[in-house]
């Protein structure tokens, strides 16, 4: 005998939990409707856990004329400085130039649509490209403007820096510290919004009858229902649609790798600050401090399957080669990149280079077959955008029900961002609080300040003044934090937890006594029924 399988009824179906996935299902439930997320691995476990990991406006999108994207992307960035103060920090940036006059003529062509590769981008360049950036980046400002330095300041900040550099342009971009929490804190504030909405992950999406679709949860069939589909399955929406019965050839993606290093001496030389630089083969690349290592990025290579993109040892060894141009006397030694990661950007598909194609976004409406139900499709988008994309397509999901928009995300607070301090002083004065309501230290409560934001205040409450105990394989974590997050944040597997819920992976600390020892306490948690 085969079980029934009940349909359950929502208003909408997001297909996809990386950022643009969460961020849509944020603002849906907040305008009270039932929404239900569904993702086949973990929130952010796609692209949006493999970016660059900055809030930025994109300097180099200036070079290819995406002025609109630019604008938009720096007053989200701005706008993000004040809702995820926990997460999203100012960086200053250093674009260290070779030259004076390089590049003018070369983007000059390139603004007329000349497919051209720009190999130096010189200093004038990039004091205009700094000016412009400064001009679009006013609404919400939240950093000082640009200033250009020359060889001899550049030497005294940077005294490691090649030799080669003439100046450079100094300016400031966001640095987002822990990406896949502030993802699955959009999903947390969603459900509290909405509780009849669900968000689910580590499910497959089946199939489709009518207009009911199959997924399987576990060892559970499961069916549900909605008025509207929105596929937000960034570089696999192609094959999502295909499981609806839709034969599309949207996207073409573009496999980008970063290493992350545990190199003293690299991240000392950096001083706090990121180098933004370009190579010899027109592309840009990046290094900057990330939690006591450095993070080096990114390439850019065209990728047709997204399920077997993984960072190649040739990737290894240009980001190798990269970061040596830059700091020739601080060799990266094979031994101390201590984790690599790589996604998938889910480019519109285009021909051509994937390094020219654009990195705005778009929503493309189809209908499902044999039904008027619309799915929306979201192709492309930036990490630093993801607010104002998910606005535009609940929009369009608000007027297919339609129903008016209740509330705006504008400048709303996420999760841990939310009351958090604004200054040094409402800082220590919420910090002592904290410690006093846990019963652990000062330096322990700011750290958890730095890791949950103002979420760590119902972690401190639970552990009503008694105290942790630590993890004997990483003292960094303790045993109560561990369970809290499990308890709390839809762990779905040891991974989930070590590279998504907590930094442990992207610092280069998931050995495997870790990893057993983290294991352990799932057991425990598993064993005792506590739900998640
Ligand atoms: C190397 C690199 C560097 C980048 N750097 C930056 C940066 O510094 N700043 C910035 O703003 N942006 C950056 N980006 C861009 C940004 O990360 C992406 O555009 C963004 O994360 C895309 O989010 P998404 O939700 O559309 O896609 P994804 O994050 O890929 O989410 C799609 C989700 O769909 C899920 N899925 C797939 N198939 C199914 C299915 N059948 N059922 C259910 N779920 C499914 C996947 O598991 C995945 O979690 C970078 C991207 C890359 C790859």
């Amino acid at each position: 005998m085969t079980d029934t399988v009940v349909t359950e009824q929502f208003d909408v179906i997001i297909i996809g939990g990386g950022i643009n996935g969460c961020a849509t299902f944020r603002d849906l439930c907040l305008q009270g409707l039932r929404c239900l997320l569904l993702e086949r691995e973990d929130f952010c476990s796609g692209a949006s856990g493999a970016s660059s990991r900055l809030m930025h406006g994109g300097l180099k999108y200036l070079e290819t004329g995406e002025f609109r994207l630019v604008k938009e992307a720096l007053s989200e960035r701005n706008m993000l400085f004040a809702t995820a103060p926990h997460f999203v920090k100012p960086l200053e940036c250093v674009v260290p130039v070779v030259s004076v006059w390089g590049g003018l003529l070369t983007t000059a062509a390139r603004l007329l649509g000349l497919r051209v590769r720009l190999k130096d981008r010189g200093l004038l360049l990039t004091a205009l490209g700094l000016r412009l950036y400064d001009l679009y980046g006013r609404s919400l400002r939240a950093t000082p403007d640009h200033r250009m330095v020359g060889r001899r300041r550049l030497r005294q900040m940077l005294p490691s820096l090649a030799d080669k550099h003439k100046g450079a342009g100094l300016y400031h971009e966001g640095q987002l510290t822990h990406a896949e929490r502030l993802g699955l804190e959009l999903v947390l504030d969603g459900l509290a919004a909405s509780p009849n909405s669900r968000a689910e992950n580590h499910v497959q999406v089946s199939g489709r009858t009518g207009e009911s679709l199959h997924y399987q949860q576990g060892r559970y069939a499961r069916q549900a229902q909605a008025r509207v589909i929105v596929n937000a399955a960034g570089a696999w929406i192609d094959r999502v649609n295909e499981v609806l019965g839709l034969t599309t050839h949207l996207m073409g993606g573009s496999r980008g790798s970063h290493l992350v290093v545990d190199n003293p001496s690299l991240l000392q030389a950096l001083n706090g600050r990121m180098i933004y630089f370009g190579t010899p083969d027109g592309r840009v690349n990046l290094l900057y401090p990330f939690n006591g290592r450095v993070l080096v990025g990114a390439t850019d290579i065209a990728q047709d399957d997204p399920d077997t993109a993984a960072c190649s040892p040739q990737e290894v060894d240009y980001l190798r080669r990269a970061v040596a141009m830059m700091f020739p006397d601080i060799p990266i030694l094979p031994d101390q990149i201590v984790h690599t990661f790589c996604g998938v950007r889910p480019l519109p598909r285009a021909d051509g280079e994937v390094s020219g194609v654009t990195r705005d976004h778009a929503i493309v409406t189809l209908t499902l077959p044999d039904s008027q139900m619309p799915v929306h499709c979201l192709i492309g988008g930036k990490w630093t955008t993801f607010r104002a994309f998910s606005e535009q397509v609940s929009d369009r999901v608000l007027a297919d029900i339609g129903r008016p928009r209740r509330t705006s995300t504008v400048g709303l607070a996420i999760g841990g961002g939310r009351d958090f301090p604004l200054n040094a002083s409402q800082r220590s004065h919420l910090t002592s609080q904290l410690a006093t309501l846990g019963g652990i230290t000062f330096e322990r409560a700011d750290c958890l300040l730095d890791r949950y934001g103002t979420r760590a205040r119902h972690y401190c409450e639970q552990l009503d003044g008694h105290g942790e105990i630590p993890l004997r394989s990483l003292p960094d974590y303790t045993r109560e934090e561990i369970f809290f997050i499990l308890s709390h944040e839809k762990v779905g597997s040891l991974t989930d937890l070590t590279h998504r819920r907590t930094l442990i992976a992207l610092s280069g600390q998931d050995h495997p006594e870790v990893r057993s020892e983290l294991a352990m306490l799932m057991a425990e948690v598993a064993g005792a029924g506590v739900p998640h």
